[in-house]
């Protein structure tokens, strides 16, 4: 019998990757689309010689196909602020064009589809935690709108084209993941922190460090993928960690567990960051039976060895 085949868009990213793995794990075969605007092909290189793995260079913001798929999973989108915020027009292109494409591809070969939605949809969260009924608090003219509103506009769509086209659609909302695979460079507090400390430079907390954050480790926020992609859930679904830190105690865990000598340095808040975040998972433990396991010091640990290494080659690349 032959497997069922998905399609994974932005298959080369952080995530994507890491997903391509897990369903490659389950039985399917496999193919990545990505343009590498933010995605990189080493993120692939373990699945080079996997017949059942196959990476396309295509940019889906124009129509694509590439041939009968069983399961489309949209993960396609830069998703660092400081990704975003250098690629904002793309950023909305993939939230919209790209979206309907890869939603088109679902409905011309009858395939199910789950799409990566975000916290970022809450905005600066007047609920706390934060349920999947909350509408959010989004600046839909700031500078992380290029994100929010193109996810909240995915949504929209993906929720279209169920009602109006019956398509098997899921919507994930995925707060804060770290492991990996994330990009050194991207910006994010996880990657920033562990090269600050790694290379012995104090840790640049934004604002006070007061403001919030709950980590997720890579593996369980992917294990809730695959449990709500069995599911027949079509409204959003939290998926995160729902333990809260402030990201003053996030620097001292990360000091902690590298061991650095490293101290806080303070800058500037950038506008319209989220004060508080933290996911309320009762319908994902309730519908999916799904819970991460992984906590933050214990996640951090089993990230060390990539950072250090990705710290190295960025040293030895002679990059900053
Ligand atoms: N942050 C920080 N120092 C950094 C990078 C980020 O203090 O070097 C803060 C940032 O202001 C935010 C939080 O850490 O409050 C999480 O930022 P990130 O960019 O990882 O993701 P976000 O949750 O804001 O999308």
């Amino acid at each position: 019998m032959n497997k069922p085949r998905a399609l994974v868009t932005g298959g080369a990213g952080f995530l994507g990757s890491h997903l391509c793995d897990a369903l490659l794990a389950e039985g399917y075969s496999v193919v990545a689309v990505d343009n590498l605007l933010t995605g990189r092909l080493s993120n692939l290189d373990h699945l080079r010689n996997n017949s059942q793995f196959e990476f396309r260079k295509i940019d889906i913001n124009q129509p694509f196909d590439c041939g009968h798929v069983d399961y489309v999973f949209h993960f396609a989108c830069p998703a660092s602020p400081v990704d975003y915020t250098v690629h904002g027009v793309e950023t909305l292109q993939v939230g919209s064009l790209g979206t309907f494409h890869a939603l088109d591809v679902a409905r011309k070969y009858g395939a199910k589809y789950l799409v990566s939605s975000t916290s970022e949809c809450y905005g600066d969260p007047l609920e706390h935690p934060q349920k999947e009924s909350y509408w959010g608090n989004v600046n839909p003219i700031g500078p992380r709108s290029v994100y929010d509103e193109a996810k909240r506009f995915t949504e929209a769509a993906t929720m279209a084209y169920h009602r109006y086209y019956k398509v098997d659609t899921r919507i994930v909302r995925i707060f804060n993941t770290y492991g990996p695979r994330m990009q050194l460079n991207d910006g994010r507090v996880i990657p920033n922190f562990m090269k600050q400390a790694l290379r012995g430079e104090d840790l640049t907390v934004y604002g006070d460090g007061s403001q919030t954050r709950s980590f997720c480790y890579v593996s369980d926020e992917i294990e809730g993928f695959l449990r709500l992609a069995k599911s027949s859930e079509h409204l959003p679904v939290n998926i995160g960690n729902p333990n809260e830190f402030t990201i003053l105690e996030c620097a001292k865990r990360v000091i902690e567990v590298t061991g650095s000598k490293s101290k806080i340095e303070y800058k500037a808040l950038p506008q319209d960051d989220p004060k508080q975040r933290r996911p309320d998972i009762t319908k994902a433990r309730t519908l999916l039976d799904w819970e991460p396991k992984i906590d933050l010091e214990a996640g951090l640990k089993m990230s060390l060895e990539y950072f250090r290494l990705a710290t190295a080659e960025l040293a030895g690349a002679g990059k900053a």
